[in-house]
């Protein structure tokens, strides 16, 4: 059973040093009484979130670190060739997360998905029906939510999620422009995917120049695949109630310190949703707001708490001392007693 494993943990851009194919010997069966089942591991997926994993420490972590000197787990699409499961017989073509090697034991098998379209090419269900098919998917539509019209931007778009990403937003009706590293990726993109529009990041100097080139009307939905420098030219060109898939940032995880804000990452890994608001767009409700909070503070259910200074003399020291913190509860100043 030749397996590849993890040799040590990786600080900075991994290497082919850091891992190691070996051999070990296999038997094709699985533990008497277990309801495990053995697969054949025919196609493995290569994906970044795989370097989250080679990391001894990630704060951000979702999902375990891999461990030195053991296989590295890895979406595959198997053939079961041994089976305690009743679900599950030998022959069944599967996919989900397995070893990198030629087989594995699967000891949870529930978590496998049955492969339903096996007229369609296998390898398939390591991208456009697997992982990232269901990425692409739901970080689109539920996440994006797009309307018909949207301009919608991705970046990694020649990617296994990006590509999907823009032919399923041409689908919804939108106008797509995709970012790539090469000149074939973006003639790809154009030629191949429907992309509106395509651009070369590493060819571009100003992004934000570039973005307002390719839409001068600004950004209704990001699909974010790379954060560092694009997200932060991104947010300046994003429309009112632009909405921002954060679906990863491969930018970042070879770096030892992060660009920008270091933690943003968690965004992802917590299924964060960041979400800018105004109050001048509730005003409106102001009615309904006024009577359930009057009925808290008559009932003792909510207290507030002022910082209250006299004299109109005093303002200037009052608002700077917001700054500070000088003040205790909500600042004001009485200028006329009724
Ligand atoms: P891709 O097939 O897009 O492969 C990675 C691509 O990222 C590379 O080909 C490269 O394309 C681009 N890239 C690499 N380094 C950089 C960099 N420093 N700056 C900008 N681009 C870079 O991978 P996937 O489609 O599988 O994944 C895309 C993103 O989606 C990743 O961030 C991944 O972590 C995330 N993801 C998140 C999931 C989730 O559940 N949230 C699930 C699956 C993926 P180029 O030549 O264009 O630079």
């Amino acid at each position: 059973n030749k397996r590849v494993i993890l040799k040590q943990f990786v600080t900075g851009f991994p290497t082919e040093d850091d891992m190691e194919l070996v051999t070990a010997t296999v038997r094709l069966a699985v533990p008497a009484g277990s309801a495990s089942v053995m697969v054949k591991n025919l196609y493995v997926a290569c994906d970044p979130y795989m370097r989250n994993r080679m990391s001894e420490h990630n704060d951000a972590a979702y999902i375990e670190q891999f461990v030195p000197g053991e296989v590295l787990g890895i979406f595959g699409v198997s053939k079961v060739v041994a089976s305690g499961h009743p679900d599950f017989k030998v022959g069944d073509l599967v996919w989900g997360m397995t070893g990198c090697e030629e087989y594995s034991v699967i000891t949870h098998p529930e978590s496998l998905f049955k492969i339903n379209h096996p007229e369609l090419p296998l390898s398939y269900y390591t991208g456009v029906l697997g992982m990232p098919g269901v990425t692409a998917y739901a970080g689109f539509f539920d996440v994006s939510k797009p309307k018909k019209g949207d301009y919608v931007f991705v970046s990694a778009a020649s990617g296994a999620v990006g590509q999907l990403v823009g032919q399923l937003a041409k689908i919804a009706g939108c106008y797509v422009v995709g970012s790539a590293g090469s000149d074939e990726k973006v003639s790809l993109l154009k030629t191949k995917f429907g992309f509106d529009d395509a651009f070369n990041y590493k060819k571009e100097q100003d992004l934000n120049a570039t973005l307002k080139r390719c839409f001068p009307l600004g950004i209704d939905i990001y699909f974010e695949n790379v954060g560092g420098a694009m997200l932060d030219a991104v947010l300046l060109n994003m429309r009112m109630h632009g909405r921002i898939a954060v679906c990863g940032m491969i930018s970042q995880y070879n770096l030892e310190k992060p660009d920008g804000a270091p933690n943003l990452f968690c965004l992802v890994a917590k299924r964060i949703r960041m979400e800018g608001f105004m109050v001048l767009d509730y005003f409106n409700t102001y009615t309904k707001f006024e009577k359930e909070m009057a009925g808290y503070l008559k009932e003792g259910k909510i207290i507030f708490v002022e910082d209250v200074v006299e004299g109109i003399e005093k303002v200037p020291a009052a608002l700077i001392g917001l700054f500070s913190g000088r003040n205790v509860g909500k600042q004001l100043v009485i200028i006329a007693r009724e």
